[in-house]
């Protein structure tokens, strides 16, 4: 027989839970607007997202700010796009923001990158001569959709870790835009079927995974390395090669100089677009799926308008 004061405990109990609040959203501080779309994405309204970063900013050289270190501070998560992009920033933000849940190793801190598809990971020994090599592989993987998905495979594991009350919500939401975006990714896809195998020429190695995923050709880059800025003998060199191999379309990130693309364009006949690489990089661009349906839209207006294949 339970004693009254047993079954008056238990029902304080149940009255405790009844009245115990929605526990607070998760904070999460993520480097990029990419990874806070997808994240925003899997988590609704059980997260908390800001970004560092702007979609318009050159992600590898981001501005410290005071700012930073408190949403650092106030952090769950923070969710990296990692392979050293935000070497040059990130680092010193994260130890003074003297939180040790988001300090890489700890349950806090996600690298989006690991379960990733990453491309360029250099074999042999890295050089200075060789430029600004990332030599764990190229960091601008999530320009391949399914590299978003995988982005958000990770993200919604670490969530439901974090939150185990909100598995289910995290799992449903994940599903959602797993189908979302294999509904866009049919719709890409087929615009840019007929342009396969298309030589093109972009200014910073921004675009291995897009170009990869959309069966664009590489021939050059406007950098002679990356992260070193044009040099006329790079120039002329990559001028040469363009009218050798017909080359119409140099993509330029929003954040370079327009002055060596241009002259580039006027000497070959090729067409400059400026691609977002990132949300945010136009106002229009408000979440992972548009960023691709700008970009997509954006390439094949632009090789139309230079004849096509
Ligand atoms: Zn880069």
């Amino acid at each position: 027989m339970r004693s009254p004061f047993f079954r008056s405990a238990a029902a304080l109990a149940l009255v405790a839970a009844m009245a115990s609040p929605v526990p607070a959203a998760i904070n999460v501080v993520t480097t990029t607007e990419d990874l806070a779309s997808i994240t925003r994405e899997v988590g609704g309204d059980r997260v908390k997202v800001e970004a560092i970063a702007k979609g318009y900013q050159d992600p590898h050289f981001v501005e410290a700010k005071p700012s930073f270190i408190l949403k650092l501070h106030n952090a769950d998560l923070l969710v990296a796009v990692g392979r050293e992009l935000e070497v040059g920033w990130l680092p010193p933000l994260i130890q003074q923001s003297r939180n040790a849940k988001i300090q890489p190793g700890a349950d806090g801190y996600l690298d989006a990158s690991l379960t990733a598809r990453i491309l360029e990971i250099p074999t042999g020994q890295i050089t200075r001569a060789m430029g600004d090599v990332h030599p764990l592989g190229n960091p601008h993987y999530w320009l391949d959709p399914d590299n978003g998905r995988r982005i958000a495979k990770a993200i919604e594991a670490k969530l439901a870790r974090m939150s185990p009350g909100d598995t289910g919500t995290f799992a449903a939401r994940y599903a959602d835009f797993d189908r979302r975006l294999k509904e866009a990714e049919a719709r890409w896809d087929a615009a840019m079927a007929p342009y396969r195998g298309l030589k093109i020429v972009t200014y910073h190695r921004s675009w291995p995974n897009f170009c990869e995923r959309f069966g664009l050709d590489v021939i050059g880059y406007v950098e002679p390395r990356p992260g070193i800025p044009p040099s006329p003998s790079h120039t002329i060199e990559l001028i040469q090669e363009m009218k050798r191999q017909g080359v119409k379309i140099v993509l330029v990130e929003p954040y370079f100089d327009l002055k060596t693309p241009n002259s580039i364009a006027r000497e070959t006949g090729a067409k400059v677009v400026v691609l977002a690489p990132s949300v945010g990089g136009e106002k229009e661009i408000t979440d992972y799926i548009r960023l691709f349906d700008y970009d997509v839209n954006l390439v094949v207006s632009a090789i139309e308008e230079t004849g096509g294949k």
